[in-house]
């Protein structure tokens, strides 16, 4: 652990007060502790990551930056100078701003006047023009790289990546001093634009704190992590002398183990679940596939190679412009996911997008996980809140969601464990079949190794499950076989010891070693495939 509680007064006095630094700061609500004497020091020009579980104390580390929250106890300064702030504008004052995950905009105004938030409320808008308002916002873009959004577009009519960005661009704006970015790439496909942003910021000389639960972007733009378990500050390293073990150790407390699962021989006499064939439309190209009963199929992709229009066809989401699928040996013509869930012996999906698709935030997390059952549980039409808790139970326990989360407005559990009850929904539905698109991502490492657990052991009681990961050793701990997606074709199958993560890349660009060069099919041209489906 770096010193937190003042260190000797050195010739580096003048660069080392240019840093916020946070000693023993602890908060409690009630009897549960947030946060227990946690220390961290982000130093001007760099980009420091703020690591831990679900429930480890990072967002009540960020609020108290942010002065949304006040400590209990300990000290902060900023630049050498006790920082207590009390609120976020006062926050602002010091120059320290946070792009919040679950983002801070509001809806019904523009582009232009969230940028000019809260200024604009403060000053009573008659005084500064529409007009005036308006070319602030296109500047402010305009800085920020996003010409193509338009500063008069009303917040809430614009896809959440772009919304997101607009956060991002937004907390740069105010963050001369500290910029906290809490899990800045949740709704963003790709992370060159963030990291641009966040170059220019850090050659400004702003301490950067980074969120994120993915540990390969944090290596890519971050020197330095402190990690936080149960409240505490575990530690901080230097993220080129780390291995991720040594920080997924620091992260659960104890060795997180990556063995693959034995490789399972499926009966390839008996009928697939699942058998789909030149399935085509929706960014594929003629795919095939089949998925036997206990066995987990991986799917390893780059961005917008047919992926989501794979799953979102299986699903009944979107229809086939060509090929046949077969449920228990049976011709599927499916068009929603309900029919998808009563075909045959079932297939449940898992949607991608858990704010948008998936979770009813204001419902319980009971409520959510028995949402397909509903017409089975409840009595007459009517189901008391007790019976839902009962009901969603066994699921719950299946993926370790922890019971005393059931009776919460699930909108307000972490995503953790709005992913955890969104995966106990689907397996609550009874089907036999399981399609996960990123089961994982977002989360943290435990709730990830309670969604792995639960996909083990469905699968070893006879359930098969097709999965897409965009974290490549998700794809080798968990999967039989996996299938490489390109230009919206399966390009390569790989089994056994041959899903490593060096030859995933390599199928996942094309690279086949049995083949030619000019063998490789063509990716799909340009990103924007990939774009235009990730802005839904
Ligand atoms: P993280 O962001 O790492 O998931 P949090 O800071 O959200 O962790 O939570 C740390 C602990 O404090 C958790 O046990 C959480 O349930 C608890 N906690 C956080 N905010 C509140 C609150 N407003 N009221 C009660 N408990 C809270």
């Amino acid at each position: 652990m770096t010193d937190a509680t003042g260190r000797p007064d050195t010739g580096e006095r003048h660069l080392s007060s240019r840093e916020m630094r946070a000693a023993g700061v602890s908060k409690s609500y009630g009897a549960t502790v947030a946060l227990e004497h946690a220390d961290i020091a982000l130093k001007a020009g760099e980009v420091h990551a703020l690591l831990g579980e679900n429930g480890a104390g990072k967002s009540t580390l960020v609020r108290i930056f942010t002065g949304a929250v006040i400590p209990d106890r300990g000290e902060m300064r900023l630049h050498g100078e006790i920082y207590a702030p009390r609120s976020i504008i006062e926050a602002r004052k010091r120059e320290v701003a946070t792009a919040f995950q679950e983002l801070s905009l509001v809806p019904n105004l523009s582009v232009a006047q969230n940028f000019l938030l809260p200024a604009l409320a403060g000053r009573g808008s008659p005084l500064i023009s529409h007009r005036h308002v308006l070319a602030r916002g296109a500047e402010i873009l305009e800085r920020h790289g996003l010409t193509r959004i338009d500063p008069a577009a009303r917040i809430g009519d614009l896809p959440l990546a772009e919304r997101q960005r607009i956060e991002i661009a937004r907390a740069i704006e105010n963050a001369g001093r500290v910029l906290i970015l809490d899990e800045p790439t949740a709704s963003l496909a790709e992370t060159d634009w963030l990291f641009e942003q966040i170059g220019k910021a850090r050659a400004r000389g702003v301490a950067i704190l980074y969120i994120s639960h993915r540990l390969a972007e944090v290596r890519e733009i971050c020197s330095s992590a402190t990690v936080l378990r149960n409240g505490r500050s575990i530690g901080t390293v230097g993220l080129a002398s780390a291995s991720d073990g040594d920080i997924f150790e620091m992260m659960v407390g104890h060795r997180v183990e990556h063995a693959r699962r034995p490789a399972r021989a499926v009966d390839a006499a008996r009928t697939p679940r699942l058998a789909v064939e030149n399935l085509a439309g929706h960014g594929l190209r003629g795919v095939s596939l089949h998925l036997g009963a206990g066995e987990i199929l991986g799917v390893a992709a780059l961005e917008g190679q047919g992926q989501r229009g794979l799953f979102r066809l299986l699903a009944g989401l979107e229809t086939p412009a060509g090929g046949v699928i077969r449920v228990d040996g049976k011709l599927a013509a499916y068009r929603n996911p309900r029919a998808a869930l009563r075909c045959g012996s079932g297939i449940s999906y898992l949607p991608e997008e858990r704010k948008t698709e998936g979770i009813l935030a204001g419902l319980s997390a009971a409520t959510n996980v028995v949402l397909p059952l509903l017409p089975r549980v409840g009595r007459a039409g009517f189901i008391g809140r007790r019976d839902e808790e009962k009901a969603a139970q066994p699921s719950a326990d299946q993926v370790a969601l922890n019971p005393r989360y059931l009776g919460f407005a699930i909108g307000d559990l972490s995503g953790g464990n709005q992913q955890k009850a969104l995966m106990a929904r689907t397996l609550a539905t009874g089907a036999r079949t399981l399609l996960l698109f990123d089961p994982t991502r977002g989360v943290d490492v435990g709730t990830k190794e309670s969604i792995y657990a639960a996909i083990r052991a469905f699968a070893e009681r006879g359930g098969s499950v097709l999965f897409y990961s965009s974290e490549l050793p998700e794809i080798v701990q968990l999967a039989d076989r996996c299938l490489v997606l390109y230009g919206g074709q399966v390009f390569r199958e790989l089994q056994g010891d041959d899903i490593a993560e060096q030859t995933l890349v390599a199928a996942m660009i094309g690279h086949d070693p049995c083949a030619p060069a000019a063998r490789a099919p063509a990716p799909f041209a340009t990103p924007a495939h990939a774009v235009a489906e990730n802005a839904r």
